[in-house]
């Protein structure tokens, strides 16, 4: 029922012409994807128009890494949400856990961005994940059961089912340390749960859930053959378009 959604997460790699190179390889590479599959790459602002453009015609989708949650006005630095649209992105990533931590960004922000992203029509990707020290301490589900609270708080559920979540262990992030394919779908259902207390069975069962951190060619198909998770969030091995299609191709 839920459809699988692999996405490529460049982080600040590759200028336009890396990009655009990376795009023609996926391209020639790729035979058109299953249709229970969709595909989407999220390069830096910088290349954002210029891959958009290279894609007119695949069925790869673009998004963006981050945005800012007003429309407009005095935040040097920022993109807002309505620039995004008017470039025809279809997606963003929020509050991955490389913002959370290095740029200050709290669930109170995350979940101002998520209402923005929602109501611009952008799909939001909620990032969501413990740190190593929280999972040794046995916090892990608590901590994720507070973000999911935090994040969703005042979204209601016509609009949350637009929400893709994405746990990202922080631990097993760009560490080449994957998360069990058995504690990735555990804490997959875990939030399932969480999701079905603050809304409904319904919804629960809806909500498209993502894993990342570190997935590669050797690991996706378990990763990916697990009930709960319906996708990954691909940071390193989408770099590679080889390494990435490999990885869409376990998802059919
Ligand atoms: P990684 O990054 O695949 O390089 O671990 C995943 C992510 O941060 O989204």
């Amino acid at each position: 029922m839920r459809k699988t959604l692999i996405a490529g997460n460049w982080k600040m790699n590759n200028d336009v012409e890396a990009s655009l190179k990376l795009v023609e390889s996926l391209k020639s590479l790729s035979k058109d994807f299953d249709s229970n599959v969709d595909v989407l790459i999220c390069p830096a602002f910088t290349s954002l128009y210029s891959v958009k453009e290279a894609l007119k015609g695949t069925n790869i989708n673009i998004g963006a890494q981050n945005m800012h949650f007003e429309d407009k006005g005095a935040y040097t630095g920022e993109i807002s949400p309505v620039m995004l649209k008017n470039m025809g992105i279809e997606y963003v990533i929020i509050g991955h856990s490389e913002r959370r931590q290095y740029f200050n960004e709290t669930d109170e922000t995350v979940n101002k961005k998520l209402k923005a992203a929602l109501k611009h029509n952008i799909r939001p990707i909620l990032c969501v994940g413990e740190t190593l020290e929280q999972r040794e301490c046995g916090v892990e589900k608590e901590t994720v059961k507070n973000q999911i609270t935090n994040d969703f708080a005042g979204i209601e559920k016509c609009e949350a089912e637009n929400i893709v979540v994405a746990y990202e262990p922080i631990w097993a992030i760009g560490t080449g340390k994957t998360a069990s394919s058995a504690q990735a779908n555990e804490m997959a259902s875990f939030i399932r749960m969480c999701v079905k207390d603050i809304y409904d069975l319904e919804l629960s069962e809806k909500i498209i859930i993502q894993y990342g951190g570190s997935v590669n060619k050797d690991n996706a198909s378990e990763i990916l053959s697990q009930s709960d998770i319906d996708g990954a969030l691909v940071g390193g091995a989408s770099l590679k378009a080889e390494s990435f299609l490999d990885i869409i191709n376990y998802a059919k």
